[in-house]
């Protein structure tokens, strides 16, 4: 395959725009995409134009406008570009005003009150930004979703605004530093995990179809110790597999780059090259969609879920993020000069700020059912928030927050502790995978959300914060009559403040734990431990402030994601309740009675055998267990009800979880005691080593 060729041939990309567009049409709409500048309807009718003709030769015979719902997935409607004519025939016609605004029934998305069903009327508007793209016949354009009212309805507009609000607190500071940069962007690069089954032995297990996850399952005899699968040898099946995504994106102009195995059998992992926030959430959107089609091409199903199986590894995604300006540099990265370094450390500051300040609504911002499976359950990361700097530059920071009464006089070099940063190689910051925020060099990498979850999210959230710690340290450091010293101070005094949430050790260990009590860090282990977070007053205060959300909208997505859960859980423990009853207790009675009509036709003919009659005795009261644990979460289902969804959650948390628990123990037991023949579905062995 010609990777150049066919890199981007389905997306309506700079390239094919400037050879469709008229000269003044193009220079505008670059304008626009540059700069966020407003694009008048001529320019859309042209654009709309160039774009139909280009979507028809590529044999396209719809629109639509796509966009991200509070669903943190994405949704479209499809319309023809026919248009009726008088005689009875069509054209295909495509005007500027459907490309730029659309009208889809916004009455069945989440809103989370937001909205009352009868007022259904949203809109989505063209993102320019964002490029658009064909997928089967169907020109795809990605589109903000927005209530005629104002309220925003999707997980697009937030990020926009939130990248606005970083860029401008981002300006403010390097203004400091007498630097202008034209943008500063957030830059993103998430690494996606996911594990693949075989689709016909999916299809039989309900849990897994129902809910992505196994609700049931003995631990294989082989599970992930061997430390075997990680960077291991990619199967053929696989191998073909990851081949096609791999065409799939570049088509579609995703930067994949990286692919491998991961550390659990059967689990990989897929990495693009980093671009802006909201390309990358674009992007990433559609890296899950293209893992999930092309999986059914090859009779695979691709598990996108945080924890499919129990006792082995989840998937989450790294979300690595960075800042940099349109003049090329990044922020993160340490420069080897003494004011840069100054630079870099007030950067720094703003983040580590950010980080303790706002832990509680970073670690909301993660906090699903799937993810309750990783976080807080002995898995990478841990629920508690901390940042990792490496040792190097942890050692830098240390010095310099004791040492922070080092004064210099205005003008000449800065006394650091540290002339010159040391060359912070990757190697040396990459090494602690417990982290949930690490420094990697040039990047932070939040390694705690969940697989599944969309990127958006989590980066409205980091923007926010640390556009808010920049806009606190620019309203300090504005009109400072000693700017270089004050800057030196203000770092060293948020080192030295902030202190606490740096940690380079094992974030698993139990010591860590005990010791960030006693710092005083929130270890919020579940979803509606951690939720209440989001809609606290300082949240509502960080993101008003910001201009990201309003008030209301904070509410309402904390509702949202609390429904999330509800429903979730809502869902498995049906599932589970129905597969207790109508597969796993039939098949435990059945083997008993096989198990006993052995042992009586034994003994008719005066055979003893006392070890399969234990047998018998263990199975019978292993099964009698599982009556009474179905029949615990049974009683359990029937009690959930009110109306708070935060109080539901609780419940859902203290109640039913634990007899979910209890009823998948016994179940597991006597998975390994059962024949399996009699077993009704296949097993973790079966699933996992399908290859
Ligand atoms: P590792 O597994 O060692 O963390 P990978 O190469 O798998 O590294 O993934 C690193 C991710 O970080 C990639 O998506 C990469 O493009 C991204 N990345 C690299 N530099 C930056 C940066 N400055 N800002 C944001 N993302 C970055
Ligand atoms: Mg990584």
């Amino acid at each position: 395959m010609n990777v150049v060729e066919i890199f981007g041939s389905k997306v309506f990309n700079l390239p094919t725009m400037k050879e469709r567009l008229p000269k003044d049409i193009y220079k505008s709409l670059v304008k626009t995409i540059n700069d966020g500048s407003k694009l008048d309807l001529n320019v859309a009718n042209a654009v709309a134009h160039a774009m139909k003709e280009w979507a028809l030769e590529n044999g396209c015979t719809h629109y639509t406008h796509w966009f991200q719902p509070m669903t943190g997935l994405t949704a479209e409607k499809h319309d023809s570009f026919i248009q009726p004519t008088d005689d009875r025939t069509v054209v295909m016609e495509f005007s500027g005003k459907e490309l730029v605004m659309g009208e889809p029934d916004a009455s069945s998305f989440p809103s989370g009150g937001l909205r009352a069903t009868f007022e259904a009327r949203g809109y989505t508007a063209w993102d320019p930004t964002s490029f658009a793209f064909i997928k089967g016949t169907t020109l795809y354009i990605p589109t903000s979703f927005v209530s005629y009212t104002g309220e925003v309805l999707d997980k697009k507009t937030p990020l926009l605004k939130s990248d606005v609000a970083i860029e401008k607190a981002a300006k403010r500071v390097l203004a400091l530093f007498g630097k202008h940069p034209k943008r500063v962007v957030a830059y993103v690069g998430p690494e996606q995990e996911y594990f693949l089954v075989d689709k016909n032995l999916r299809n039989k297990r309900k849990d897994l179809l129902l809910t992505g996850r196994t609700l049931f399952g003995a631990k294989p005899a082989k599970g992930q110790e061997m430390d075997d699968h990680y960077f291991g040898q990619i199967k053929e099946r696989v191998a073909a597999f990851m081949s096609e995504v791999d065409e799939e994106l570049w088509k579609l102009g995703v930067l994949a780059k990286t692919k491998h195995n991961e550390v659990a059998p059967a689990q990989h992992e897929i990495a693009p090259i980093f671009s802006t926030t909201n390309i990358s959430t674009d992007h990433n959107q559609l890296t899950m969609e293209i893992l999930k089609t092309v999986a059914e091409h090859h009779d695979l199903y691709c598990l996108l879920h945080e924890k499919p199986y129990e006792g082995i590894n989840g998937s989450g995604k790294h979300n690595n993020w960075s800042l940099g300006t349109s003049d090329g540099e990044l922020l993160f990265k340490p420069g080897d000069k003494p004011e840069e370094n100054l630079q870099f450390l007030v950067f720094l500051a703003a983040v580590i700020k950010a980080v303790d300040d706002y832990a509680d609504i970073l670690r909301a911002s993660v906090a699903t059912a799937g993810n309750d499976h990783r976080l807080g359950a002995n898995e990478a990361p841990p629920a508690i928030i901390s940042m990792y700097l490496g040792d190097q530059l942890a050692a830098v920071v240390d010095r310099l927050k004791k040492h922070k009464s080092v004064k210099s006089v205005s003008g000449e070099q800065i006394e650091t502790g540290v002339d010159a940063l040391p060359d912070i190689k990757k190697d040396t910051t990459d090494r602690n995978r417990t982290s949930p925020f690490a420094f990697t060099g040039n990047r932070f990498e939040f390694r705690a959300p969940g697989s599944r979850q969309s990127v958006a999210g989590i980066n409205i959230v980091i923007n926010t914060i640390v556009a808010e710690t920049l806009t606190e340290i620019a309203d300090e450091l504005e009109g400072s009559k000693d700017f270089k010293n004050d800057a030196f101070e203000l770092a060293t005094r948020i080192f030295a403040e902030h202190d606490r949430i740096i940690f380079n050790g094992n974030g698993y260990s139990d010591e860590w734990v005990k010791e960030a009590e006693r710092r005083g860090l929130d270890n919020l282990k579940t979803t509606p431990e951690a939720l209440p977070r989001f809609v606290s007053q300082k949240s509502i205060d960080v993101f008003t402030k910001q201009e990201v959300l309003t008030e209301i909208e904070v509410k309402t997505r904390g509702e949202i994601m609390m429904e999330e859960y509800n429903n979730t859980l809502h869902f498995e423990m049906l599932t589970m309740l129905e597969m207790a009853k109508q597969e796993i207790l039939p098949a435990c009675l059945k083997y008993t009675k096989f198990v006993t009509d052995d042992i009586a036709s034994k003994k008719a003919i005066g055979l003893d055998a006392p070890n399969e009659t234990d047998r018998a005795r263990t199975l019978t009261s292993l099964t009698e267990e599982l009556i009474t644990r179905i029949d615990t979460l049974d009683k359990a289902s029937e009690k959930v009800g009110g109306e708070d969804a935060y109080a539901i959650g609780m419940y859902y948390k203290d109640t039913v979880v634990p007899a979910m628990d209890a009823l998948r123990e016994t179940a597991d037991t006597l998975e390994t005691m059962v024949s399996k023949e009699y077993w009704p579905f296949p097993t973790y062995t079966d699933l996992l080593y399908y290859v």
